[in-house]
């Protein structure tokens, strides 16, 4: 057993505390990388970074695993089993990795330096400075679209990150706590049990589940007075939800939506939010419009996504991105287009497929395989240029350099053919409450659309062995054992 512990103690610890470089190492590049999302992250993860000085600059020190965000709101899954601290992460590159906790504020690309700050709570004052670099990868995500509706910033809950979730989880508990409190008026318990979310793609489909899932299984048991008032209501423009998934799935969702009693309003836009009111205007089968008001006690806004003012910033300082709209246009080995040495990747970048993690992932990867061949040709380059000086300086020994020179020439021809990045989508899925998932997913280069109690398994497996750690993994199953056998902690 001793050996055992000693076994897993040397593969937790081993090669996992690269050197402190002090300085950078003038004879390399210095390569930033903005944010700690998925495309930052499966960046820094295949990257060789003995091979650049590299920066990662994020306000937020951690990845975040977002696809099982919505259970967070809930507290199915307590939100530190999601993240994992970049600087656990850092630790296991071979070469030592610089990171500040800080915001990106603007980028120069004439200067070459990004302006970056720090609302520090320690020392009281924002501190801003410059950080110049080489080469630049922005992968800064997006920020939750309002369309600029009047009350959502206000008296909305957004679904993006850790506090977000945090937020939620304690709204849903104010509201139903302050229904259950003494000589409340009916319609007051109604407008406080009523939990609006508007937007029908993934992330509104998979909070409503989540939050039907919470009603059904832990609040009607422990709160049961009040439980009959409880409502989810879905509000989604178009005429359908989860618009990017096949006709069947949709279907099936939203019959069970029906099931599950989350009442879905189709063809209906949110025009204005108040601090009790959502109001909205919605299209009749016979075209007509009309105005509709729902009352709310929590109102989640799941919209998608809109430009960082920071890539905003970018955009209009390059020309050559007068015309792109959702973020940077990137071409087809993700460089930014009309700037020099800057890529992006994820949501902020846009190379014409869905803002996914997915795609992001598979973008940061690819990145990592460029700037590591990137390396390795300028290395082989300067060994041939040193060889080739010597083939003048030692006569005697010309065919058996010469034979180096052009094996290195060989592994440089095969590394300078780097094909562009080509994602690979391997299916979409989600979650959509009392154990039923959907899936699209691509088997044998065809399509599978899937659906029910084994989708949601599937969901489940594919989740965890997603999930970025092993420490990750362990504590998301435990959250998951957890609630199912002593319920979701309703404490505020
Ligand atoms: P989304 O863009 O997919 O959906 C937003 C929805 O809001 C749209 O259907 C839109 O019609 C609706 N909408 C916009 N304005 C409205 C208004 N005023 N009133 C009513 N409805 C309005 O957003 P999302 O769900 O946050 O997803 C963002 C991206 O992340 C997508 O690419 C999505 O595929 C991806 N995602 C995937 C998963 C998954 O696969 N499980 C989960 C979450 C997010």
């Amino acid at each position: 057993a001793l050996a055992g512990v000693a076994y897993i103690g040397y593969g937790v610890y081993q090669d996992r505390n690269p050197e402190p470089q002090a300085e950078p190492d003038p004879s390399k590049k210095t390569l930033v990388i903005l944010g700690t999302g998925w495309g930052s992250v499966s960046l820094l993860k295949r990257l060789d970074t003995e091979n650049y000085n590299v920066i990662v600059i994020s306000p937020r020190n951690y990845f975040l695993f977002t696809p099982l965000l919505p259970s967070c709101t809930t507290g199915t899954i307590e939100h530190r089993s999601i993240m994992e601290p970049i600087r656990t992460i850092l630790r296991s590159k071979k070469a030592s990795v610089k990171f500040y906790e800080a915001e990106a504020s603007a980028v120069d690309p004439d200067r070459k330096v990004v302006r970056i700050f720090d609302t520090s709570e320690v020392k009281g004052d924002m501190i801003e400075t410059e950080v110049p670099y080489d080469m630049l990868v922005v992968g800064v995500g997006a920020e939750n679209a309002t369309f600029g509706i009047p009350g959502v910033r206000e008296h909305s809950c957004f679904l993006k990150e850790i506090g977000d979730a945090q937020r939620i989880r304690k709204r849903i508990m104010d509201c139903v706590e302050t229904a259950a409190f003494k000589d409340q008026s009916p319609e007051e318990v109604e407008r406080l049990m009523h939990m609006v979310v508007v937007g029908g793609g993934p992330t509104g489909v998979e909070f409503a589940g989540e939050l039907q899932d919470f009603f059904e299984e832990d609040i009607k048991k422990l709160v049961p007075e009040i439980s009959d008032r409880f409502k989810v209501t879905l509000i989604e423009a178009l005429p359908n939800v989860l618009p990017s998934f096949s006709k069947q799935l949709i279907e099936y969702t939203e019959s069970t939506f029906k099931e599950e009693k989350i009442n879905i309003h189709t063809k209906t836009v949110v025009k204005k939010v108040t601090d009790k009111t959502v109001e909205a205007e919605v299209t009749r089968a016979d075209g007509t419009k009309e105005k509709v008001t729902f009352p709310y006690g929590l109102l989640v806004w799941a919209t998608g996504n809109a430009v960082r003012p920071v890539v905003k910033d970018l955009m209009d300082r390059i020309p050559a991105q007068k015309n792109s709209r959702r973020g940077l246009a990137v071409n087809e080995y993700l460089v930014v287009q009309g700037a020099r040495d800057i890529w992006a990747v994820g949501d902020c970048a846009v190379a014409g497929y869905a803002p996914t993690a997915q795609v992001a992932s598979q973008e940061g990867n690819f990145l990592a395989r460029l700037f590591n061949n990137m390396a390795r040709t300028e290395a082989l380059e300067s060994k041939v240029r040193e060889l080739s000086s010597t083939l003048n300086l030692q006569p005697g020994n010309t065919a058996e350099i010469s034979r180096e020179i052009e094996e290195y020439e060989r592994q440089l021809r095969r590394i300078k053919d780097v094909k562009p990045f080509h994602y690979s989508h391997q299916g979409s899925l989600a979650y959509i409450g009392s154990e039923k998932a959907v899936a699209d997913v691509t088997w044998f280069n065809g399509n599978v659309a899937a659906a029910g109690g084994l989708t949601y398994l599937f969901w489940r497996s594919a989740y965890i062995s997603m999930c970025f750690s092993t420490r990750n993994r362990l504590l998301v199953i435990n959250d998951w054992v957890k609630s199912k056998v002593f319920g979701r902690d309703l404490s505020r």
